[in-house]
């Protein structure tokens, strides 16, 4: 273990992490084996796997049909190019079967290995449609602030995070952000999106980026009116609209994918994470008949985009059998009703406790927020780091969530496989409560 560590403070650089933590600390948990909702580290200590890991193992761990999948695939072919038209029977099979449950009139795609080489990809699939229709101005993206859509150059830009754009600045150019509808109402979010159209021309907008719910900033799930107007809005000035899916899709938000909740269809669409549930990296674009026809018809040289691993052959037969599971299984039924179980598990903590404020869910999307003045939706100050805490106490009672805790925000996320079962729920809001109430203890509330 010791070594273990010794190694990885060494060698291995993670992402998203503090490197300074990392060096002190050490690995935080070293994991080595996952089953079903759990995980569990060298020690043998184990753990609910409350975040699905990163929003992304929809079928659990562990299952072996998966991994049987890939190893008779890579027996097969484990690899081989499908740049210049050469194809494979996965990537074929897998592009078919995402048509058939992707929104109607979504039915070509674009592979990739995961959300941020997606939302890059995305973006320029946009640009060369409007340069194609002869409207080459036609470069900017509006996406939303505390939105996330990966860390590539284009999904650096057009995540709302500003934390993210520290590191290295902006990555690039014709990215605009409007205010999300959280903190306004949904008709000031719209005239937020609106005023930027104005400001920038309408003629020099590409298309409008949002993910359904807003995962990394914190669960942030919209007004049920949001959208429709969106998309109307988007519409009115010609505005293609690209739905991050990236967490959203497969089942997470109890539909196969977020958007339906709303009842509106996107242009563009943009998945990862449970595409594979995590077996192997795996992302796409599905894009509507309307802009497919416009590539058939007018790209008439190579379309110079595409990753080594563009409709990689054992991640495409990872990605179909995963699919089948959450068909099969009913993983997007279970989400929706594992997700209202959950919901009212959080109401009971609420009921019970001081410092719980705002609880949210759709399907196994959900969030805690801890507040010090409920009446005024005030946090408590960031120094507190009551979220951190929380997520700690939770750690030590066996379940791994997320926190949020930017702008003075405290909020607990939560993403459990799709796989989870009303015990297994009761065990997490139980575990929930009691780490809840242990740090309120502290805080004197
Ligand atoms: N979009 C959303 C909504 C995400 O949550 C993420 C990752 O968390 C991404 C894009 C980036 O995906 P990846 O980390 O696979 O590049």
């Amino acid at each position: 273990m010791k070594k273990l560590i010794e190694l990885d403070k060494k060698h291995f650089i993670h992402p998203t992490s503090s490197i300074k933590q990392q060096q002190e600390e050490g690995a935080k948990i070293i994991f080595e084996k996952g089953e079903g909702i759990y995980l569990t580290d060298i020690n043998g200590n184990e753990y609910i796997d409350g975040m699905s890991s990163l929003w992304n193992v929809n079928v659990g761990h562990g299952r072996k049909e998966i991994a049987d999948a890939a190893s008779h695939q890579m027996e097969q072919l484990a690899f081989s190019s499908a740049f210049s038209t050469f194809s494979h029977k996965p990537a074929i099979k897998l592009s078919e079967k995402l048509a058939s449950i992707a929104p109607e009139g979504l039915n070509a795609v674009f592979l990739t290995s995961g959300g941020s080489e997606s939302n890059d990809s995305a973006i320029k699939l946009v640009r060369y449609y409007w340069k194609l229709q002869g409207e080459p101005k036609r470069r900017k993206i509006i996406s939303l602030k505390r939105g996330y859509h990966g860390v590539a150059a284009a999904s650096t830009s057009a995540t709302g995070i500003p934390e993210f754009w520290d590191m290295a600045g902006h990555m690039m150019t014709d990215f605009a952000h409007a205010r999300p509808p959280y903190e306004v109402s949904t008709g000031e979010a719209i005239q937020s999106i609106r005023h930027v159209i104005d400001k920038e021309g309408a003629d020099t907008i590409a298309a409008f980026m949002a993910e359904p719910v807003q995962g990394a900033g914190g669960v942030l799930i919209p007004p049920k009116d949001y959208f429709k107007e969106v998309k109307k809005l988007c519409d009115e000035y010609g505005i293609l609209f690209i739905a991050d899916e990236v967490i959203t899709g497969f089942g997470r938000t109890g539909t196969m994918f977020g958007l339906e909740n709303w009842g509106v269809i996107p242009d563009v669409m943009t998945f990862a994470k449970g595409v594979t549930s995590g077996y192997i990296p795996l992302g796409g674009v599905a894009l509507s008949d309307h802009i497919h026809n416009v590539l058939k018809e007018q790209a008439l040289g190579t379309m110079f985009h595409g990753f080594t691993y563009s409709g990689h052959p054992t991640a495409a037969a990872v990605g179909l059998k995963n699919i089948e599971i959450i068909e099969r299984e009913g993983l997007v039924e279970n989400s929706k009703r594992m997700g209202e179980k959950l919901l009212q598990g959080f109401k009971e903590i609420k009921d019970d406790l001081d410092i719980v404020g705002n609880i949210r869910g759709i399907g196994l999307l959900g969030a805690v927020e801890l507040v010090q003045d409920i009446e005024a939706n005030k946090r408590f100050p960031s120094e507190y780091q009551v979220s951190a805490k929380v997520i700690e106490a939770l750690h030590q009672r066996g379940v791994i969530c997320r926190s949020v805790s930017y702008e003075n925000t405290d909020i607990i996320c939560y993403s459990p496989p799709l796989t989870i079962n009303e015990d297994q729920i009761n065990t997490m809001v139980e575990k929930t409560h009691d780490a809840i109430f242990s740090i309120q203890k502290t805080l004197g509330v």
